[in-house]
């Protein structure tokens, strides 16, 4: 069963995303180096690349939980130029419009699962209890978790409250979705149960830019790959081209290392 059919009536439509020119320095540490993507509704873009090459700050620039030093955000026809204030109300209609999910889950230990899934709703969209948990009993179903409403996280497995979070994420009706390392936590055997919610996702046309480094999912299931290095996309394309015939000796070595 389709994860977004219980929802679909309320259901925003997948956007594509525009980064330009993005930069971001910690002090004086490079991170981004003028960092363009361009990315289609609907498609799945698969990002990796070494540790601390700027995989992780990039996805967090995207819906500004790290803001960029300079650049342009360009979501459908609205643009954010970073680099000045940026206005609440932009900043807030692009956390909607963009979800994200998180390595470590970030469950809210002291909620139950239904909790966790109904109150970001209610904070900013703004919904009654009722609709709320109306529509975070039917996510939660559609990832499998549906007995698990009344448990606290700490009662469900990794796998679990990386499901509650893709489900907490999906209420927000985003219109694209970012995922950072979602399986790297968790065992093999957790991780594939988690992958399986995405690739429905991905199925249904959900527009998702997802850091991993599970090359599988990245060679089956994206559109596109990126390959990330020293603050820069060093090389990006077809995932079975880039997979099986690299360009850079960067990207060869990297995947080398994991494949
Ligand atoms: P990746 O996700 O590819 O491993 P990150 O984006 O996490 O890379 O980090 C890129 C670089 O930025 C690393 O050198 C990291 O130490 C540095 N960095 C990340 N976040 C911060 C921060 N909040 N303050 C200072 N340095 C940071
Ligand atoms: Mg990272």
């Amino acid at each position: 069963m389709a994860v977004l059919d219980a929802v679909a009536p309320q259901e925003a439509t997948h956007l594509g995303v525009d980064l330009e020119h993005i930069s971001k320095r910690f002090g004086d540490h490079t991170v981004l180096d003028d960092v363009s993507l361009h990315v289609d509704p609907g498609s799945v873009t698969a990002m990796i690349g070494p540790s601390g090459a700027g995989k992780s700050t990039f996805l967090r620039c995207i819906n500004l939980l790290e803001r960029p030093d300079s650049g342009i955000i360009r979501v459908d026809n609205h643009e954010i130029v970073t680099g000045r204030r940026i206005p609440a109300r932009e900043l807030t209609a692009l956390r909607r419009t963009v979800g994200m999910v998180f390595q470590s889950f970030n469950l809210f230990p002291n909620m139950t699962v239904l909790r966790n899934v109904s109150f970001p709703q209610e904070k900013i969209l703004g919904r009654s209890r009722e609709e709320a948990d109306a529509r975070s009993l039917a996510l939660l179903d559609r990832v499998g978790l549906k007995d698990k409403a009344s448990s606290h996280p700490a009662r469900c497995s990794g796998g679990q409250q990386q499901r509650i979070a893709i489900a907490r994420a999906l209420a927000l009706s985003p219109s694209i979705m970012l995922f950072d390392e979602p399986t790297s936590a968790l065992d093999p055997e957790l991780g594939l149960e988690v992958l399986a919610v995405m690739r429905e996702l991905a199925e249904e046309g959900m527009t998702m830019i997802v850091v991993t480094h599970e090359m599988s999912f990245a060679r089956d299931v994206s559109d596109h790959l990126v390959v990330m290095a020293d603050c820069h996309i060093i090389e990006q394309g077809d995932p079975h081209e880039i997979m099986t015939d690299p360009k850079e000796e960067r990207t060869k070595r990297f995947l080398r290392a994991v494949l």
